[in-house]
């Protein structure tokens, strides 16, 4: 039995993978971080899938790990869009099991 992560937007595009990002908030700065589940890779704007712009993953950009925002917490963002429950599990289970998404 997996947790089921929820709720999971998401913004922008992967230059390398052309999956859309996650959105997540880092919890030292308080901002939200646009984490790629395919290659990794965290940008602070929604990437526009043109460019790679990022080479750091969320152990560079935010050590002290991130967690999910509430839907009022995206609400400003430009093409925001929430995710069908259950997407991305495997990928955020592994974020938990290396202690980079923390509970609430
Ligand atoms: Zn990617």
């Amino acid at each position: 039995m997996t947790r089921t992560f929820f709720p999971l937007f998401a913004a922008g595009l992967c230059p390398i993978c052309g999956v859309e990002p996650l959105a997540l908030i880092d919890r030292a700065k308080g901002s939200i971080v646009f984490w790629c589940p395919g290659c990794g890779l965290v940008w602070n704007s929604p990437p526009s899938g043109n460019e790679v712009n990022s080479f750091d993953g969320l152990e560079q950009t935010s050590p002290l790990g991130v967690t999910l925002p509430d839907r009022g917490e995206v609400a400003g963002i430009q093409g925001v869009f929430e995710l069908p429950a259950g997407a991305w599990e495997e990928e955020l289970a592994v974020l938990v099991q290396r202690g980079l998404l923390l509970p609430g």
